[in-house]
């Protein structure tokens, strides 16, 4: 579902500019702002358009990727409508779009996306990635392909991208912009889902790397 955004005539263009780096972060500018509100004259509705920018950001909950394999080898992949918050009206995210935040394609395999919309959407990432499956690459080679394509994008702002994929043979492989990140993967003889971590893919290109 799209959440509103909470209306303000304040001038609070930084922390829209900020949600690409996620809602926690957003929660920190929100903090720091509350101390500046107190040399607004208008005090009172300065507080009220906070509080509503507050409730909004606490409704951000992330997105959530899902891709299955199953026994006769047909894939599957889904994402949860967007859970970022701040979006604009009428914003359309990559979530629901196929080919941007999510692409399955049972000759090849899936993709799914969370992160800065915007960017799966220009460079088409999650199908990004089974087209690189289909040219020939590994599943580890398709989607860093289609990280380092996310470098070449002229946006205004940068975000974080993460990514997560199978091959036909149901191998997985997940990446991200930012250090550190992980996600879950489970078999049908497997009790549990077991954590694996991610590829890290920054969006800047180490110097002398032309890709
Ligand atoms: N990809 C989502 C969007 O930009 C946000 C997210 O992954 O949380 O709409």
């Amino acid at each position: 579902t799209m959440s509103q955004p909470a209306t303000s005539d304040a001038g609070w263009d930084i922390v829209v500019a900020d949600l690409i780096e996620g809602n926690s972060r957003l929660r920190k500018e929100v903090e720091a702002l509350e101390g500046q509100l107190a040399g607004f004259e208008d005090v009172e509705r300065g507080g009220v358009a906070l509080q509503s920018l507050v409730d909004e950001i606490n409704r951000g909950h992330g997105t959530v990727n899902f891709i299955a394999v199953d026994a006769e080898g047909n894939v599957a992949s889904g994402v949860s409508t967007s859970g970022l918050a701040l979006k604009y009206p009428g914003r359309v995210g990559d979530s629901p779009i196929i080919g941007a935040g999510n692409y399955a394609d049972n000759r090849y395999g899936a993709a799914t996306c969370t992160g800065y919309g915007e960017m799966a959407i220009q460079a088409a990432t999650a199908h990004s990635v089974v087209l690189y499956m289909k040219m020939g690459l590994l599943l580890e080679e398709a989607g860093a392909e289609a990280m380092h394509d996310l470098r070449h994008l002229d946006l205004p702002l940068r975000g974080m991208m993460n990514l997560i994929a199978v091959d036909k043979e149901a191998r997985h492989w997940g990446a991200s912009t930012s250090p550190g990140r992980t996600y879950l993967y489970m078999t049908a003889e497997m009790d549990e889902p077991v954590v694996a971590k991610r590829v890290h893919i920054p969006l800047a290109a180490p110097k002398g790397c032309s890709r």
